[in-house]
């Protein structure tokens, strides 16, 4: 760059002298294997030549995989996982970990070389970020191996098994230290495959694995093209799925692996809004407008790809960040000077090309910096379009490179509006000099990262990934950790039923709750007075009902003996409606199905049979009802659901009554109604038990917190109507949540009933809605309905389970349904709950912000 000076003095030469890193530093073979079982093998595929997309030089050749030996991996993996890798305890288990992670840390040099040849991202970024990060990873989860039990998952949770995991090609080493060292932490074995055109340093870290003698199997890598990926993840020896890349591979993935009851997690795609106030530190905003598109040349899942800034100061942010951008140096990725490097990819840059040519032929301008672009290999410079609006494609599409489209806001309202306007959800940013604006903005955004005035930090720590179409699940911190270990802690100790229906049944919820044996004798000895009194209630009322009590409830009015005669007074008939949105709606259907319950099915109603038209009346009054509920206090929250169990115990006798009258019944309804207590007292501690501070490295503030996902749609246990029905909405509505639940088609009575309880409660209208119907029939219409941000399948089976989890792919939704193999426990509501329940409609959101002065480089001032 040249200086301009106004006077006639010589002008000075600030150009830097190139500084090139040694290629030799990496020291490249000629050819690379596979590792399959502790050894390095030849696949059955082509070999593949990777290439420098600095230089479009091949760099290596690259053996790749055939379907055999995805088999062969899968085997190896299985057998260690059996053989060794369950068995050595876990501090051994961590200190592996820490070997590999000293092993990086000791090639670092040569990693950080390696990914340069073979990525094209620049190598200051590969020294300073992916590398230290990767190996930053292995340590933090070496520390965990030995402390499962303390990450808030339940006293002991257990590995899952075999991991099937594919990783992108933007951060081949650190996606694959993501995904690799929280596997084997919580004592998991590993198939990973890296993209076919990043695969060499994920093969120099294999070296580093052999070299700490990890018991052969536990970490295997087989190398090929998508074919293989999906060979990978659709393995039937495959116990859990992760994946990092595109949301429509993504999609995929999520749609093959319905109905098998595989855990899976996939980090997906994002259009991330960078957003600058009035009131932003300008000149550290533009530093941080630059790293978030230019950083990794934009291939970046989380890049602030959206620039959102307050119209009052566009026009300075524009000409700032302009001459910020002049001073890039595009070019050789290995020169420690250059800022932004190679796009990996012939076809990737085609992709960055063709997205910004429509740019421009949807009316947006188009500005690059006049910087020289090398003849070969694969550049894009960077690029800004301002006069974007929200309809066009470069404001919606992932470009995965260095462009930068511009719009302006005027107040925070629109704002947030404009930044959740995208299918997407993983990341954020907010520049702004005050602190409530940062938090408010924080827990308005809908993303699982929010940078206040820094941008593209990471940290094993620090939980990372999306909401909505970016994908489900974490990584980093217990989160992360949490996607490899069986988490479902809802199975302790049965509480018998027919014991439970003596007095004392509350002795045995109790202790059941505190779901450890010695506690059993200090519950009873507690709650014994209580339950005498609570229980000898109970039973009076329910030996004597009340029949005043069925008269609503479209009951005959007789009794089994009573002989019908001609003075018997004909009760009048009741058709049950829906309850959406606080009302009794009738089914848009106009159909109706007969229902009945009590003893001898004697209480006979007609129910209505919701529709599609119904289920989607049913989901905008539970949307239009998750703003308010979610930002209610977890105080009044938990209130509300206190009286709820308060009005059902003021009814218990009507529904003992409609459940049959078994000895049972009486147990159901109590254990219903101590579940509504139970999660009531959850409301306000969620942040506390699923979220911490996150103790990142540098002068940073960060911590996660648990949010609602936003609208869950459910199926009710058919069996068990009212404690399953409870114990489905329960945990969902808990956290913040709304719900559209679907009743137990052929026991749907208790449900309806339940319906006028939460209309005459303090619960407001449309965050619990509740269908009646058949399952089958409205079901599918929830699974695929773009508002619909979850699903409950509890009460969903076989081909219907697998129907609903493949319609949950088209938008990514998430997915609670029972374990494989554990039907029975998550099918036992009298059991007492965990969290499982609760944790499968949270996202996990992430706040990062400087500690100290608002710097990028530093921060340590005040
Ligand atoms: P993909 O999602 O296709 O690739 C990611 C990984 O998945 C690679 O290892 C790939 O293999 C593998 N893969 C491809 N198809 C399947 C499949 N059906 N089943 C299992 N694994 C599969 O991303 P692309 O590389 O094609 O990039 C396309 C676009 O995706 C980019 O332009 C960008 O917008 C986005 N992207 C987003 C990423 C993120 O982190 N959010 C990361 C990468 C891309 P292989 O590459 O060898 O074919």
């Amino acid at each position: 760059m040249t200086s301009k000076q106004p006077t006639a003095r010589p002008a000075l030469d600030w150009e830097y002298a190139p500084a090139p890193e040694s290629a030799a530093i990496g020291r490249l073979r000629e050819r690379y294997q596979m590792y399959i079982g502790g050894r390095f093998v030849d696949g059955r595929g082509d070999d593949v030549k990777s290439i420098n997309p600095a230089t479009e030089e091949p760099l290596a050749a690259v053996s790749t995989a055939g379907i055999a030996d995805v088999d062969d991996a899968v085997a190896a993996a299985r057998t260690a996982y059996q053989q060794t890798w369950s068995r050595i305890s876990a501090a051994e288990r961590g200190k592996y970990l820490y070997r590999i992670a000293r092993g990086i840390a000791e090639r670092a040099r040569e990693l950080a070389v390696v990914e340069t040849l073979d990525n094209g991202k620049p190598i200051r970024e590969s020294r300073d970020v992916d590398v230290p990060t990767a190996a930053a990873h292995f340590f933090y989860h070496a520390g965990w191996a030995d402390k499962l039990q303390h990450a808030g998952f339940g006293a002991a949770p257990a590995a899952l098994g075999v991991a099937g995991q594919v990783i992108p090609w933007n951060f081949p080493l650190l996606m694959a230290a993501w995904k690799i060292a929280p596997a084997l932490a919580a004592g998991n074995t590993v198939v990973i495959k890296p993209a076919e055109t990043t695969p060499l340093s994920i093969l120099v870290l294999a070296e580093i694995i052999a070299d700490a003698d990890l018991p052969p199997g536990v970490v295997n890598i087989i190398t090929g093209a998508g074919d293989i990926g999906a060979a990978l993840v659709n393995h039937p020896g495959i116990d859990k799925v992760a994946f990092t890349g595109s949301t429509d591979v993504g999609r995929q993935i999520q749609a093959s692996l319905a109905g098998t009851g595989r855990k899976v997690t996939l980090e997906l795609g994002g259009k991330a809004a960078n957003i600058v106030f009035d009131d932003a530190p300008i000149d550290q905003a533009v530093e941080g407008i630059v790293n978030g598109i230019f950083f990794n040349q934009g291939h970046v899942c989380c890049a602030g790809s959206r620039l959102l800034v307050q119209e009052s100061v566009a026009d300075e942010v524009n000409e700032k960040l302009r001459a910020r951008i002049v001073t890039l140096r595009l070019g050789d990725p290995m020169d420690k000077n250059t800022d932004v490097g190679a796009i990996n990819s012939a076809t990737q840059l085609a992709t960055i090309r063709s997205l910004s040519d429509t740019g421009e032929a949807e009316g947006a301008t188009r500005w690059t910096p006049p910087c020289p672009v090398p003849d070969r290999g694969f550049f894009f410079p960077p690029t800004v379009f301002t006069q974007v609006s929200q309809s066009m494609r470069i404001a919606r599409e992932e470009i995965f490179g260095p462009v930068l489209s511009v719009l302006t806001f005027r107040t925070p309202d629109e704002a947030v509006a404009k930044a959740n306007n995208t299918p997407y959800g993983l990341s954020a940013g907010v520049w702004t000099e005050k602190g409530s604006r940062i938090l408010g903005m924080a827990s308005a955004l809908r993303a699982g990262v929010v940078w206040a005035n820094t941008f593209n930090r990471f940290d094993p720590t620090a939980a990372f990934g999306g909401y909505k179409e970016s994908g489900f699940g974490r990584e980093g911190g217990r989160s992360g950790l949490g996607a490899y270990l069986d988490t479902d802690d809802d199975a302790p100790p049965r509480i018998s039923r027919g014991a439970a229906a003596a007095p004392g049944d509350k002795v045995a919820v109790a202790a059941a709750e505190l779901s450890d044996a010695a506690a059993v004798a200090d519950a009873a000895e507690v709650l014994a007075d209580a339950a005498g009194v609570a229980t000898g209630g109970h039973r009076e009322r329910s030996v004597a009902p009340d029949n005043s009590a069925q008269s609503g409830i479209g009951s005959t009015g007789h009794s089994a003996e009573s002989a019908p005669d001609s003075s018997r007074r004909i009760a009048v008939a009741k058709t049950y409606k829906l309850y959406i949105g606080g009302a009794f709606p009738r089914s848009e259907s106009g159909r109706t199905y007969q229902a009945s319950g009590g003893a001898d099915a004697a209480i006979k109603a007609n129910v209505a049979r919701g529709s599609r038209k119904d289920a989607r009346d049913a989901v905008m009054a539970a949307r239009k009802a998750f703003k308010p509920w979610s930002s209610s206090t977890a105080y009044n929250r938990g209130q509300v659901i206190y009286r709820i169990a308060e009005m059902l115990e003021g009814r218990r006798a009507q529904f003992v009554d409609l459940l049959g009258r078994s000895p049972d019944d009486g147990v159901t309804v109590d254990l219903a109604i101590d579940r509504l207590v139970h999660y009531a007292g959850w409301t306000d501690k969620l942040a506390a038990v699923f979220g911490g501070a996150n103790p990142v490295a540098g002068p940073f503030f960060s911590f996660s917190t648990p949010e609602p996902t936003g609208v869950v749609a459910a199926i009710a246990p058919q069996a068990d109507p009212l404690l399953g029905l409870v114990s489905v909405i329960a945990p969902i509505i808990t956290s913040g949540n709304t719900t559209v639940v679907i009743a137990s088609r052929n026991e749907p009575l208790a449900a309806v009933t339940l319906a006028e309880v939460l209309a005459t409660s303090d619960l407001p209208g449309g965050v619990v809605n509740i269908l009646t119907g058949d399952p089958a029939e409205i079901a599918p219409h929830l699974a695929s309905h773009g508002d619909v941000n979850a699903l409950d399948l509890t009460g969903a089976d076989g081909a219907l389970r697998t129907e609903l989890e493949r319609a949950a792919a088209g938008t990514v939704k998430r997915v609670y349904a029972r374990s494989t193999g554990k039907d029975d426990a998550a099918q036992d509501f009298s059991r007492a709950p965990g969290t499982a329940r609760m944790r499968a409609f949270l996202e996990i959101k992430t706040v990062w912000h400087p500690s100290g002065a608002v710097s990028l480089a530093g921060g340590t001032g005040y």
